[in-house]
């Protein structure tokens, strides 16, 4: 195992979807009943929609501001979707993995991407819909976006599915509860993975005489 893949006591999860499968509730109802997971807050350009905090839902920012963070190199990804930008804090997550918090980013297929060139042991959770007619009517359910507005949401939900085989594990979500299930045997299992184990507990491999290779 290389060595660049057992030095974080965290698990980096990625979870991707097409927009209309049900990732948010999914995750927030994970984050709900598991308090060692942290979501990463995303940095946007994007106008905050009614109800969303700044600093909760994601930390607001202008373009320009956004530019100068990403030629700074603070974010560890960064992506254009949908005509805004988005970007995430490498030394939020460095910090969050080294202190053994297990962290979880809700990002698009190319920032996923970007993340496994930095930390190839992450863990790619894709969300699926039960059917194409299922994710249609979701997206009609949104509310009442034209028809032009929900094409366009279809083409690109038909993109962003096209990266599902660069994932480890699919989740299909018909039904929340069963999905939620999915998902927890799946961090569950992520967690028990050797190089997770042992950087979460070295002295006990120590003294066990068990040795990273
Ligand atoms: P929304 O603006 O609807 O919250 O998110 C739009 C899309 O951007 C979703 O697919 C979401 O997963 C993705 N996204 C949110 N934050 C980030 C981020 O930090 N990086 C990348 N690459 N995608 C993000």
């Amino acid at each position: 195992m290389p060595v660049s893949q057992i030095n974080q006591p965290g698990t980096l999860f990625v979870v991707a979807a097409p927009s209309g499968a049900g990732k948010s509730t999914l995750v927030n109802a994970l984050l709900t009943n598991d308090p060692n997971i942290m979501l990463s807050v995303s940095y946007t350009t994007r106008e905050p929609r009614t109800g969303e905090t700044n600093g909760e839902s994601y930390h607001f920012t202008t373009v320009s501001d956004f530019l100068e963070r990403q030629s700074r190199g603070e974010f560890i990804e960064s992506a254009e979707v949908h005509g805004n930008y988005y970007g995430t804090s490498k030394a939020w997550i460095h910090n969050a993995l080294e202190s053994g918090k297990d962290v979880l980013l809700e990002i698009d297929w190319q920032g996923a991407q970007q993340v496994r060139h930095f930390f190839p042991q992450m863990t790619g959770i894709f969300i699926l819909p039960p059917s194409l007619t299922a994710l249609r009517e979701r997206l009609y359910k949104r509310g009442t976006d034209s028809e032009e507005v929900i094409t366009r949401r279809l083409l690109a939900a038909g993109n962003e599915m096209a990266h599902a085989p660069n994932f480890e594990y699919v989740i299909i979500n018909e039904n929340l509860d069963s999905a939620l299930a999915d998902l927890t045997h799946v961090v569950k299992a992520a967690r028990l993975r050797f190089a997770q184990q042992f950087s979460r507990r070295p002295s006990l491999f120590y003294d066990l005489g068990i040795h990273a290779q």
